[in-house]
Parts: C-alpha cells; sequence; structure tokens
C-alpha cells in the first residue's frame, strides 16, 4: 500500500506525452505525489488502495504540465518604452540609436545597475510568467557584454531560482551584440568571449549553455563556429538565434553543433529546416518579436511539421523587440501568427521547450518518475489555453509537488 505525500483525484490530465490520443488525455484521473515526483498518474479507477495519503478533489478542472518558458533575455537595466514611443511618433531608428538609444542604451543600463535592481525588476517579470502557470524559464545574459556584467547577470539569474522557487535554466549570451569598445573589432571581441568570459563564467558553475545571435548585423556564422567550439571543448551545450531577419545559414550552423535549439527562424531554408531535424534540434518561435517588429516572412511551419522537427513556444521577453511577459500570449500569437494548432502550442510551452533546455528526462510531460510540476485550470478544455487573449484560468500551480500559487 503506497504512502504518498498527496494525492489528486477527479482530474482531467493532459499529459502531453507523445501519443495517438489528442494532448494525451486521461479522463477521470488522479496522481500520486510523493517526494516532489508524480510517483503515479492514471484513471482514478485504476488507483492501487492507499494509507494515510492527502487526497484533493479538482472536482474535474484540468491539470497539465506547469508551463515552460524556453527563450527569455528576463533580465536587464531599464527599459525602452520611450524609445518604444519615439518610434511610434516618426522617429527613425538611425535617430534612436545615434541619440544612444537601442540595445546599446539597455547595455549602458544593465552595466550601471547593481544586482539588486536587474533582481528586483527581474522578479516583476518573473511573477507575471509564474501566474500564468509557469514553472521554469531560460534566462539569458547578453546586455553586460564584458566578463564582469555577463557574470553579473548570470548570478541575478541563479538568484531569482533561489527566491523564487521558480527552476532557472542559464545561457551565456556574450555574443549578443558587439560592445562599443570593440566597436568594428568583432573578431577580437569574440576572442575575449572565448578566453576569458566564458571560461570564468562557466567555471562558477553559472553557464548552462551557450547562445549567439548570428545575423549580418550581429556575428557571421565563422565568429560563432569559434564560440561554438569553445562552449565545446567546456562540455557546454549550444543554442542560437538564428535566421531572423535573413537566410544567414543559422541553422545548418547550430545543426552542425547539435544544438539543443535554433531560435526564430523566419528566414529558414528548406536546407536548413532538414539540417535540423538530422541534428535532433528544436525550432523555438518567437511570435512576440514577429509582432513587435511587424515581420511578414514567417517561420517555415510546414517544413518543420514535415521534418518532423520539434516545434517550442517561447515569449522571447526583452525591452528591445518583445516586451512580452505572457506566455499564454505567446501561444495564442503563435496561433494568428504563424498557424500553429493549439496543441503544437501546447506542447510547444511544455514538452517541446522541456527538450529545448536538455529537461525532457524530468519535466515537460506528466508522466510517473517526473517532477510534479503540474499547473491545474478552470477550463473547459486545453485548447482555450491558445484560444484566450489575456484571461488567465490558472487555479492552482505546483512545483516539485509543493503548491506555490492558488488563486
Ligand atoms: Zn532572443
Amino acid at each position: 500500500m503506497p504512502s504518498w505525500d498527496l494525492i489528486l483525484t477527479n482530474a482531467r490530465i493532459a499529459t502531453m506525452q507523445e501519443s495517438d490520443v489528442p494532448y494525451g488525455v486521461i479522463e477521470g484521473g488522479a496522481v500520486g505525489i510523493a517526494d516532489g515526483k508524480i510517483a503515479w498518474i492514471g484513471p482514478e479507477s485504476d488507483l492501487p488502495s492507499r494509507a494515510n495519503c492527502k487526497t484533493l478533489s479538482l472536482h474535474g478542472r484540468w491539470l497539465t504540465p506547469a508551463l515552460i518558458d524556453c527563450h527569455t533575455h528576463l533580465i536587464f537595466g531599464g527599459d525602452r518604452a520611450e524609445e518604444f514611443e519615439k518610434r511610434l511618433r516618426g522617429v527613425s531608428y538611425e535617430e534612436i540609436a545615434k541619440a544612444g538609444g537601442g540595445i546599446l542604451s539597455t547595455v549602458n543600463a544593465t552595466r550601471e545597475a547593481s544586482p539588486d535592481d536587474l533582481a528586483k525588476a527581474a522578479a516583476v517579470r518573473l511573477h507575471s510568467l509564474s501566474r500564468e502557470g509557469v514553472s521554469t524559464i531560460e534566462i539569458k545574459s547578453g546586455y553586460g557584454l564584458d566578463a564582469d556584467n555577463e557574470i553579473k547577470m548570470l548570478r541575478v539569474a541563479r538568484s531569482l531560482a533561489s527566491s523564487s522557487g521558480i527552476s532557472v535554466s542559464t545561457s551565456f549570451l556574450g555574443a549578443h551584440t558587439v560592445p562599443p569598445e570593440f566597436k568594428g573589432k568583432a573578431d577580437q571581441y569574440i576572442e575575449m568571449l572565448c578566453v576569458e568570459a566564458l571560461p570564468q563564467a562557466a567555471d562558477a558553475g553559472l553557464v548552462d549553455a551557450v547562445d549567439a545571435y548570428c545575423e549580418n548585423i550581429a556575428f557571421s556564422t565563422e565568429q560563432i563556429a569559434r564560440l561554438f567550439d569553445t562552449a565545446q571543448s567546456l562540455n557546454l551545450p549550444v543554442k542560437l538565434h538564428a535566421d531572423q531577419l535573413s537566410d544567414s545559414g543559422g541553422a545548418e550552423l547550430a545543426a552542425s553543433y547539435h544544438a539543443l535549439s535554433a531560435d526564430h527562424l523566419e528566414y529558414t531554408s528548406r536546407k536548413g529546416v532538414q539540417a535540423l531535424a538530422g541534428a535532433g534540434s528544436v525550432a523555438v518561435l518567437l511570435p512576440g518579436a514577429f509582432l513587435t517588429l511587424g515581420e511578414t516572412q514567417r517561420p517555415p511551419v510546414d517544413l518543420l511539421r514535415e521534418n518532423q522537427v520539434p516545434i517550442a513556444v517561447a515569449t522571447d521577453c526583452n525591452p528591445g523587440t518583445s516586451p512580452v511577459c505572457s506566455l499564454r500570449a505567446a501561444m495564442n500569437l503563435a496561433t494568428s501568427l504563424f498557424r500553429l494548432t493549439p496543441e503544437e502550442c501546447l506542447a510547444g510551452v511544455t514538452r517541446e521547450a522541456a527538450r529545448a533546455l536538455a529537461l525532457l528526462h524530468d519535466r515537460g510531460t506528466l508522466e510517473t518518475g517526473k517532477r510534479a510540476d503540474i499547473a491545474v485550470w478552470n477550463i473547459g478544455h486545453p485548447r482555450e489555453l491558445s484560444y484566450w487573449l489575456g484571461l488567465n484560468e490558472l487555479s492552482d500551480l505546483y512545483i516539485d509537488g509543493r503548491e506555490i500559487f492558488r488563486s
């Protein structure tokens, strides 16, 4: 007779396991939780008899895996709301950049901010995500652009995990843009990242993956290959901002390093998609940036499906091109802008987002042995999670089997 910490009964469960059953649904389901893990899951009629277990009826509410936001730039100094307003008044990007705006204004503000200030500002955005059922989030550096400030950002990311209870996966994004002190010397900047900033951050245990921005306005495939070689020598997995504004061969480059994911992909070619399929990389789609930039070229969703490339969806939360602090909004945008189905969107913020962070072994679906990271919803069907824009139907959020939020 099992002795579990908690049993959730009378639940409708979208396990999101890959199966022929849409959403991996179990009707009339129950979940046994022990030591923060799912000890048992299935139809309630099959529940083994149990002694001394706390039991909670969910009265027919829906369970899904807690949500995972697998691509964010959550930590930054300041914001770019003034620039946003100026642009809408007709001021050009060029004039804004000349006046010290654009990404470098975020770099300056981030360098000047104390760790405490960065953490406080990011905690507000993190709270917005967790209130919608997010239990795991990826956070990138990339606004420090020198060893000390990149490390400062990554330490703040780790501290957010301990203060919030949300699980944080970090990515080193030193190769986000060339900082002013290396203007015109991108090769030397990459060299500094490879010999100084990345090894130091990795030594301090602050790096779960290495990311870079491959684009004609950022870094070339050769420069990123140099960085990825260093990542490999440090046994760190890589991921890439690829083909967002042009087909720069980013998907092929990511695939050649067996990247966890290639992200954006608006301009990725058939060859690029096939390369991702061969490498088992996840395609992370970011409709918030697509919307904000007024893009018209959609990522090749049909090709991704045809080649069975796993598709994830994320907020890309950042102050310039995707001021989005709602993963549910990103799901809705992925349906309307990219024509993903509601089931693809939910898989994209659970199972496939976990895969993109190399965490699928312990989260992303509801099955025995995985973490009890569970979202409870007041909905009639999981398709509603992509349907509504701005309605938050989260009832409870469990992380590691502990209820951290109840509406
Ligand atoms: Zn990004």
